[in-house]
């Protein structure tokens, strides 16, 4: 199965206020080196359509990620997905 690589509609972070855009998000799980503990449960976590949660790099919110869209979860909700690592943004490519 392919590391995530997504095109979102509404390219907005999902929090209020937040000015961050991810229009065109290439993951690249495979960088981390971890495939175990991040690409396996990540990658089918994306493709069974669950997706998984990381900070957002501009507001520090939770977003979850699915091949559907960006929403905005609490603290408490973030704890119910896999997790992205917490330097996800600079490894993922942006557009
Ligand atoms: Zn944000």
């Amino acid at each position: 199965m392919a590391s995530p690589h997504v095109h979102y509609h509404e390219p907005a972070c999902p929090h209020a206020g937040c000015q961050q855009r991810m229009e065109w998000i290439d993951f690249q799980l495979e960088l981390f080196g971890d495939p175990e503990g991040i690409y396996k449960p990540l990658v089918r976590s994306w493709w069974e359509g669950v997706g998984f949660v990381g900070r957002c790099p501009g507001c520090g919110g939770w977003i979850r990620f699915t091949t559907l869209r960006m929403e905005a979860v609490t603290d408490d909700q973030a704890g119910q997905f896999p997790k992205l690592p917490d330097n996800w943004h600079t490894v993922a490519q942006f557009a």
